[in-house]
């Protein structure tokens, strides 16, 4: 299995990433509209970028595919209202239905841990706005994401056709079953909580497969580690301390 390094470029993501680029900003900072567009000067949309990649490494993710990655996606196309002026800062974010856009610094982390691979076919439960997925389509071969709140997954896909990402599949589903007809998966990476690895999810990962999920009570402060299927059992190591909205049983009501 390929670690990082290397690995195919998505699909036509440029004009939409570009277009989403020049209308995000910083809250209150900066010059207005005009200015900000023109060149590379202080406020400008490259200048962001340039201060969001830096946030991203100087907050441990070093992977140059997963930085490359998450330039080119552009978060401000994942936020709406009032948040789209915090989309570049390192901080998660309200979406709809009660949920969260996680904060960047920890979905490159976990993009890092994964050790994605161009021919990988991932799952990822927890769709959410549709971030998280995006920025693992640059990396792999498929992504199969799956969400209990049937809005979320609407909107996500109407955004992935928007950046010409045509290698990711979508789905309607409480995602601790897994998604048994595509299974097994390479990598697996769960964006909500849940107190212990699902079962589903743990047997659906092959052999040398890696899964990437928080774990802990979900109102407390959780740990995220890295699940990893050997031959003969499974290996656990704890990355780090997170916070994520928790995974919760059956469907959403919208
Ligand atoms: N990855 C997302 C953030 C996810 S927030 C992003 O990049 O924006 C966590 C998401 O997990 C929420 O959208 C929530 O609806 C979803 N979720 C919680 N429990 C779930 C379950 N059992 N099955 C599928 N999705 C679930």
């Amino acid at each position: 299995m390929s670690a990082a390094g290397g690995g195919r470029a998505g699909s036509g993501t440029g004009r939409g990433q570009q277009a989403g680029q020049e209308s995000g900003h910083q809250a209150g900072q900066g010059p207005g509209p005009a200015d900000r567009d023109a060149g590379s000067g202080p406020g400008s949309a490259s200048e962001q970028k340039m201060r969001f990649v830096y946030a991203l490494r100087s907050r441990g993710v070093t992977d140059p595919r997963v930085l490359d990655a998450m330039e080119r996606i552009d978060r401000g196309a994942f936020v709406r209202g009032h948040f789209e002026d915090r989309a570049y800062d390192d901080t998660p974010l309200p979406i709809a239905c009660g949920q969260t856009i996680s904060q960047p610094s920890v979905v490159g982390l976990m993009t890092q841990a994964l050790e994605v691979g161009p021919r990988d076919t991932v799952l990822e439960v927890g769709t959410g706005s549709g971030y998280q997925a995006a920025v693992l389509s640059l990396l792999c071969r498929r992504v199969m994401t799956v969400d209990r709140h049937r809005r979320l997954v609407t909107e996500a896909e109407a955004l992935f056709r928007r950046l010409g990402l045509t290698n990711i599949t979508t789905r309607v589903a409480d995602g601790s079953h897994g998604s048994p007809e595509q299974a097994p998966f390479d990598r697996i990476m769960v964006t909500a909580a849940a107190e212990d690895p699902p079962g589903p999810l743990l047997s659906q990962l092959k052999i040398g497969g890696i899964m990437v999920l928080p774990v802990g009570q979900s109102d407390a402060v959780q740990t995220l580690i890295r699940v990893t299927r050997e031959p003969h059992g499974f290996r656990y190591d704890e990355l780090r301390q997170v916070r994520f909205v928790p995974l919760i049983e059956g469907l959403g009501q919208t």
